[in-house]
């Protein structure tokens, strides 16, 4: 049966229960969410003693099944002040899993500000005072750490912005080459991980009992069936492997959506850029690497390498949302520039979707010029310094930036940064923006499946039918997926094939020994949902935070001039209440 770990951050207790009865069949996102709805209280400050931080690995992680390696944390956001899981990849998800933990709680908080890891392996816990951590970036830190556990364990590690409990503070994991490029980023969750003093947790699997399967014979044969399924989609087989995500800047650039200029435009004349398409070409011109998976057993692959013209590393997880957050959205049209930005975010301990619309805010300040990546770069590090307020502005994310800068033009839905897709165009994704628990978040519901990419169903993106029961359907789908460790991708395959639900039936009724149903799936991301919109309600949220900001339902979006147009009642609907 799989554990739970609990740490007490002020005490230094250690304690483990077994999960068991219903809590052992949750996983990743169903247990944050299970957890902080019975032990958090909703109202309680986001970096006091009362908030815990839960990380988790998913139901199948820690089995050699394809992309099942995901891992979540949660907690009350510093953020949006409601609840969050931010879902990351990286090899911790399967060592953690592989000593028989599905979750670690951090609870309390130390009375004096502190610089502690926690050392995870077959023989128990270790926390360690390390100050000489204290202040250092995510990278240096990382290499500090496997040169004191070895190289092959596993880190979750925070940056400066989280030892500074900066609002838009992520937590970083490394990946199979040892970089900490794969980001539990939305939700200021590295500002709850810093009230905690907590710096880093490393997992060593060596020598693990290894997960539990209890079939293994129907396991393998389902595992086989779902390696098929993801190597025979077009997406996941072929256009995500080429081009990783970036190959979506084209896609959404054409289809009028790829948000320009702070959501002015969508479409931007320098897309071609900034491409996936363009991303490979430097990268094989380089001598980087085009293909690569954020933890082993991707078959997937949609990450990379990016190097600079000697060759020389700059960053990973280069992904999509990053490259459009600080790239067309501000229209720095350099590639390098937003390698350089991304690398500064992991390093710092930044959600990238965060910082690329806080400085689209700063440039709507004019605190720096529009398109001017250097100038971004520059703001970008003054967040080293705790002493600089500009700096310790930026990190708290763009609706503290504009609240400051007395910008009135920022794209936040409960204080969280849209993600790359303008709603007035995508209006299913539009209406998951509006109604997740999370805040803004395309990956809790994301209909430019349907809306665009016409993976799972055809349903027009400029129009209203359709788009809020496609949006429902999808949180609901995705609440489950975010609970067995798979990489929301698979969902292209599963939206496309048959018995893909039934094939994950399969899997998890193996791994339990049970016998799990596709209802019960679908019941399962029902019950997410529902604890994560009662924790928000009591937590003080109510409908009216549900909706876009004002300039979205008031000014039309070229190319097709569409506005949103979506009532707080009608969308309700999208909610599972
Ligand atoms: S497809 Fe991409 S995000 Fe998903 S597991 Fe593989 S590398 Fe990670």
């Amino acid at each position: 049966m799989a554990k739970l770990l609990r740490i007490n951050t002020k005490t230094k207790d250690i304690s483990f229960e077994e999960l068991s009865g219903k809590l052992n069949l949750l996983g990743g996102r169903a247990l944050t969410s299970r957890l902080i709805r019975k032990e958090v209280p909703p109202t309680c400050h986001p970096l006091g003693k009362d908030n815990k931080l839960i990380v988790a690995t998913g139901l199948l992680s820690g089995t050699p099944l394809a992309n099942s390696g995901r891992i979540s944390v949660g907690g009350k956001s510093p953020l949006t002040g409601g609840i969050k899981e931010a879902n990351a990849g990286g090899t911790f998800s399967q060592k953690m899993a592989k000593l028989g933990i599905r979750g670690i709680v951090l609870e309390d908080k130390p009375e004096e500000k502190s610089t502690r890891v926690i050392y995870l392996d077959k023989d128990g816990v270790k926390i360690e005072d390390m100050p000489e951590l204290a202040g250092l970036g995510t990278y240096a830190t990382a290499e500090k750490l496997f040169a004191k556990y070895g190289k092959k364990v596993g880190i979750l590690v925070i940056g400066p912005a989280g030892e500074d409990l900066r609002l838009g503070a992520s937590i970083q994991f490394t990946d199979p080459k040892g970089r900490p490029a794969r980001a539990a980023g939305r939700g200021g969750l590295g500002a709850v991980m810093g009230s905690k003093g907590i710096k880093a947790i490393v997992v060593n699997d060596e020598g693990a009992p290894g997960t539990e399967i209890v079939d293994k014979e129907t396991f393998k044969a389902a595992a086989k069936r779902w390696a098929e399924i993801l190597t025979n989609h077009a997406v996941t087989g072929q256009g995500l492997p080429s081009f990783g995500t970036s190959i979506l800047i084209n896609i959404i650039n054409e289809a009028g959506a790829l948000p320009t200029k702070n959501f002015r435009f969508g479409r931007f004349d320098k897309a071609q850029e900034v491409s996936g398409e363009k991303m490979v070409e430097i990268i094989n011109k380089r001598g980087g690497v085009a293909k690569e998976g954020c933890h082993p057993g991707c078959i997937i692959q949609c990450s990379q390498s990016y190097v600079d013209e000697k060759g020389e590393y700059i960053t990973s997880g280069f992904e999509y949302e990053t490259v459009w957050a600080l790239g067309p959205n501000t229209l720095i049209d350099n590639l390098d520039h937003l390698a350089q930005l991304d690398r500064l975010c992991d390093d710092l301990g930044l959600d990238t979707i965060e910082m690329g619309n806080t400085i689209a805010v700063a440039m709507e300040a004019g605190l720096i010029p529009w398109g001017d990546g250097q100038a971004a770069i520059d703001l970008l590090k003054k967040v080293y310094d705790s002493k600089d307020y500009l700096g310790k502005i930026i990190a708290n994310g763009a609706t503290f930036t504009g609240e400051a800068l007395g910008v009135e033009r920022v794209p936040v839905v409960k204080r969280q940064s849209l993600p790359a897709y303008d709603p007035r165009a995508v209006k299913g994704v539009g209406v998951t923006y509006a109604t997740s628990p999370m805040g803004a978040d395309h990956t809790a519901g994301y209909a430019v499946c349907q809306n665009i990419l016409k993976v799972g169903g055809d349903i027009n993106p400029l129009g209203k039918e359709g788009n809020v029961e496609v949006s429902k359907n999808l949180q609901i789908a995705t609440a489950a997926i975010d609970s067995t460790g798979f990489c929301l991708f698979v969902a292209f395959a599963v939206l496309d094939t048959e018995d893909a639900l039934e094939t994950i039936a399969k899997l998890i009724s193996a791994k339990v020994g049970q016998n799990i149903t596709v209802d019960d799936i679908v019941n399962l991301g029902i019950s997410v949902l529902k604890d994560e919109y009662s924790f928000n309600q009591d937590a003080g949220f109510t409908k009216a935070q549900d909706q876009l900001p004002d300039f979205f339902i008031n000014e039309p979006l070229p190319p097709h001039n569409t506005v949103w147009d979506f009532s707080i009642e009608e969308l309700q609907q999208a909610k599972v209440l």
